[in-house]
């Protein structure tokens, strides 16, 4: 018989995965044996708050995990429902069992507290500058931010050329805007 592992949930949207993600990350991983990271919103892409598509964010961030040495993770995309009411039980039904959450996002926390789930909170690191927002913004206006993701999602952002896509977007929508 298998010993009882302990499976964690981390979701997000990953827009794209950072290295505060990372060290949170590292931080579930000593506490369960499995960790399972839902790939949220996974229906958005071609977006300034979403630039990247599930599959472009599973690239990312399974090359980040393999590079930390760690194998002991399932990576799940996740469509929104927008019922919010049973988007718990739509979560439970693509993953493998879990019995931990981790969050600090309050409607996440909210639904699976309600749901009966303990939630746990992970420490932000430098949220200032480990933020998708703050990376999307360094992105389209040409700063320096390779440094603030793993090397596998950077490697990533280039070979699927979305720096580019992101500067072309915002440009399309500011034009929209001013029409
Ligand atoms: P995110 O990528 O912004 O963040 C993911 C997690 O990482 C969060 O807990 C966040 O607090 C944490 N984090 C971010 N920066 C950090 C840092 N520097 N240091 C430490 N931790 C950091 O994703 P998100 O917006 O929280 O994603 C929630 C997902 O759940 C979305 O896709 C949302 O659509 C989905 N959701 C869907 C429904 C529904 O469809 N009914 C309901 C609730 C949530």
């Amino acid at each position: 018989m298998r010993k009882q592992e302990v499976s964690a949930l981390l979701i997000g949207r990953f827009q794209p995965f950072h290295n505060g993600h990372l060290e949170v990350i590292r931080t579930i991983s000593k506490q369960c044996d499995r960790l399972i990271v839902g790939i949220g919103s996974a229906q958005l892409s071609h977006t300034f708050e979403n630039p990247f598509t599930a599959g472009e964010r599973h690239l990312m961030i399974s090359r980040a995990l393999h590079d930390e040495g760690m194998d002991n993770f399932f990576l799940v995309p996740m469509v929104d429902i927008n019922r919010y009411a049973i988007w718990v039980a739509h979560v439970a039904s693509l993953v493998p069992p879990f019995q931990d959450v981790y969050s600090n996002n309050p409607l996440t926390r909210r639904l699976f507290e309600e749901a009966g789930y303990e939630v746990r909170s992970a420490p932000l690191f430098d949220r200032a500058v480990y933020s998708g927002t703050e990376i999307r913004k360094r992105i389209i206006s040409g700063k320096e931010w390779e440094h603030l993701v793993p090397k596998g999602v950077a490697e990533t952002i280039h070979e699927v050329h979305g720096d580019q896509r992101l500067k072309d977007i915002t440009k399309e929508y500011s034009r929209e805007v001013t029409i």
